[in-house]
């Protein structure tokens, strides 16, 4: 049984797909606040973004390593705008701490399949918050020893990074706000939302400190 709001049996749509073919998966509670990323502009920019490791990595096609689960998403749309032979891998990590605050000590819940040694490694990531998860991912991955380590993170949160970030590649820089969709949810919920919009529900965590 599929639950209403991806079946989209209950409430009105109104948010269709810029076509109008495929409707938006209906999320029909108020949580959800302002678009910060269009679907349009998420296309647009997964695009560039797809083009510009097309051409940085032509002699040498990247080993993608996704973040789960946040990333699974972006990963899938990224890896097919890139016109190369890429090879694909996947690690999950929890972060130790509150479920809202990252304390930099990062649990790896899933590791890698893959052996990085001189491989080209494309970390591809959701998103930027404070910055401690993704310096821990670099140490540990570099550690592993592979030819050379990127990033691409779609999302960075301006101004909250408490560790200087190296990203190769970034989708774009928003507000500190905490948003949900394409792959970023709060409780397992909205990561089929087309677009990227700021949770406005009661539960939502508070911003780092
Ligand atoms: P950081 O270590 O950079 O503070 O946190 C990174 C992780 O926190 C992300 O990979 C993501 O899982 C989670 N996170 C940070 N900000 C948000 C947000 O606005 N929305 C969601 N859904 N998750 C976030």
């Amino acid at each position: 049984m599929h639950p209403d709001h991806l079946t989209g049996r209950v409430g009105q749509v109104t948010n269709q797909d810029t076509d109008g073919h495929r409707p938006e998966p209906l999320h029909t509670d108020s949580k959800l606040g302002r678009v910060v990323v269009s679907e349009e502009a998420l296309v647009t920019r997964v695009e560039e973004l797809g083009r510009q490791i097309t051409a940085d990595y032509l002699d040498r096609p990247p080993l993608l390593v996704g973040v789960l689960k946040g990333a699974f998403v972006f990963m899938s749309d990224l890896a097919r705008a890139i016109r190369l032979p890429v090879e694909f891998d996947f690690m999950a990590v929890a972060s130790y701490g509150s479920a809202t605050k990252t304390s930099g000590v990062v649990r790896i819940v899933k590791d890698l399949d893959l052996d990085l040694s001189d491989r080209h490694v494309l970390v591809v990531e959701d998103i930027v918050d404070s910055g401690l998860t993704l310096s821990y991912l670099r140490r540990n991955l570099l550690a592993r020893g592979p030819a050379s380590l990127e990033v691409c993170a779609l999302l960075v949160k301006e101004g909250l990074q408490r560790t200087k970030l190296d990203l190769r590649y970034v989708g774009f820089n928003i507000p500190p706000d905490f948003v949900v969709g394409y792959g970023l949810d709060i409780g397992e919920r909205y990561r089929n939302l087309r677009r990227v919009c700021v949770y406005v529900g009661e539960d939502q965590p508070r911003p780092a400190s």
